[in-house]
C-alpha cells in the first residue's frame, strides 16, 4: 500500500510539457533557437566549478544587477527557479482552501494547477471572442474570496496584450488587498503597433507606484537560459519578504544565478535577436493569414491558430509532417516561433496545396 496522499491532488492534472522526438523541429515550448552567447557559456562553465558549494540562497549578485537594470531597490526583486516557481510561491503566500484565485482562460496553463496546490479554488474567466483578456468580466467575477488575480501579458497562448489604458483601469478597480500579478514573461517580444492601438504597459512601472501588484519575468525566453530555471518577481517588499518564507531553499542555482548575471551584461545583444523573431512573428502570421487562417495579432514569440475541435487533429498533422506545435484542448494550437528554414517548414505544412481544410 502506497503512502497516503492529499485526496484533492486526484483532482490535479499535472502540467504536461511540449512533447518533442529527435529530429522534429520543435516549435511547441517558446524556446530561443540560438544557445547561449559565449560570454554566458564562460560564466557558465566559470561558475561551474564552485558547485561543490551550495548557491547564494538570497541570489543577491543577480538581484543587484536586476534592481541595477531595473531602476529598483534590491529589496523589490526575488529570483526563483523559473518564474513558474513563483508563481506556485505567489500563490502560496496568499491563498490556501477556501480562496480563489482568478485569471483568464485560456491563459498560462500553470494558473489552475498552482491554486489547487495551495488548496485553493481557480476561477478561469472566458478571453473575448477576439482572444483578448476580458478585464471587465474578471472585475466582475472578484469575490470576497478573491485572493491572487493573474494577468499573463502578453497571454500564453494567444499572444495578445492588455492595453496600457485598460490596466490601469483594471488595478485602479481591484481591491488593494487582493494580490495582482502580472506575468511578463515574453515582455521583450512586445512592440507597439503590432496589436492595433495598443500601448504595452510596463508592468514594473505600474507595480512602482502599486503595493499590491507584483510582476514576473523570466530569463527563459528572449534571454535563451530555459535550462537553467531562472525569473525574477519585482514587487512590494512586503511580498518580497513573504516569497522568502516559502523560498526552497538554495532554488536558484549556482550557475542559473551566474549566467542569469552575464546575460543582463549582454542585455543588449541578447534583445536586439528578438527583432529577428517579431519580423518573423510578422511573416509567419501574414503567410497563415493569406493562406485563409485566422491569427490573432501576436506580441509574443509565438502565434496562435484558433482551430477549435480541429486542433488535436492538426497538430497530429504538422507532427507527422515533423513540426511539433501545441495543441490546447478543442482551442487552438500555438506555434513557437523558430528559426527561418523551421518557420518555412511549418509553413510549408500548413499552407501546403492538397491539405484538409483547417
Ligand atoms: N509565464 C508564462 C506566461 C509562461 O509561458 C512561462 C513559460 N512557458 C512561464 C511563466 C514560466 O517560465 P519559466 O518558469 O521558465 O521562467
Amino acid at each position: 500500500m502506497t503512502a497516503r496522499t492529499r485526496p484533492d491532488l486526484v483532482d490535479i492534472s499535472p502540467y504536461v510539457p511540449g512533447r518533442t522526438f529527435p529530429g522534429a523541429i520543435k516549435l511547441a515550448s517558446n524556446e530561443t533557437t540560438a544557445g547561449p552567447l559565449p560570454s554566458v557559456a564562460a560564466a557558465i562553465a566559470e561558475s561551474a566549478l564552485g558547485v561543490n558549494r551550495y548557491p547564494d540562497n538570497g541570489s543577491v549578485a543577480l538581484r543587484e544587477a536586476l534592481a541595477d537594470s531595473l531602476g529598483v531597490s534590491v529589496d523589490r526583486v526575488a529570483a526563483g527557479c523559473g518564474s513558474v516557481s513563483l508563481c506556485q510561491e505567489l500563490v502560496q503566500i496568499t491563498a490556501g482552501p477556501g480562496d480563489e484565485v482568478l485569471f483568464a482562460w485560456r491563459a498560462f496553463e500553470v494558473y489552475p494547477v498552482v491554486a489547487r496546490v495551495a488548496g485553493a479554488t481557480p476561477v478561469q474567466v472566458p478571453l473575448t471572442a477576439d482572444h483578448l483578456h476580458d478585464l471587465d468580466a474578471m472585475l466582475a467575477a472578484i469575490t470576497d474570496r478573491t485572493r491572487v488575480i493573474f494577468v499573463c501579458n502578453p497571454n500564453n497562448p494567444t499572444g495578445t496584450v492588455v492595453t496600457q489604458d485598460a490596466l490601469e483601469r483594471f488595478l485602479d478597480a481591484v481591491p488593494a488587498d487582493i494580490l495582482v500579478i502580472l506575468d511578463e514573461a515574453y515582455i521583450e517580444y512586445t512592440r507597439p503597433g503590432d496589436q492595433a492601438g495598443a500601448e504595452i504597459p510596463n508592468g514594473v512601472a505600474l507595480a512602482e507606484g502599486r503595493a499590491n501588484v507584483v510582476v514576473l519575468r523570466t530569463f527563459s525566453k528572449a534571454y535563451g537560459l530555459a535550462g537553467l530555471r531562472v525569473g525574477y518577481a519585482v514587487a512590494d517588499p512586503g511580498i518580497i519578504a513573504a516569497l522568502s518564507k516559502v523560498h526552497i531553499p538554495f532554488a536558484v542555482s549556482t550557475v542559473a544565478q551566474a549566467a542569469a548575471v552575464a546575460s543582463l551584461a549582454a542585455a543588449d545583444e541578447l534583445l536586439a535577436r528578438t527583432d529577428g523573431v517579431v519580423a518573423e512573428r510578422r511573416r509567419m502570421r501574414e503567410a497563415l493569414i493569406g493562406a485563409g487562417y485566422e491569427v490573432p495579432a501576436s506580441n509574443a514569440n509565438f502565434v496562435w491558430l484558433p482551430l477549435g475541435d480541429r486542433s488535436a487533429e492538426f497538430s497530429e498533422a504538422s507532427a507527422a509532417a515533423g513540426v511539433l506545435v501545441r495543441p490546447y484542448g478543442t482551442d487552438g494550437v500555438r506555434i513557437t516561433i523558430g528559426d527561418p528554414d523551421e518557420n518555412d517548414a511549418f509553413l510549408a505544412f500548413a499552407t501546403g496545396d492538397g491539405l484538409p481544410i483547417w
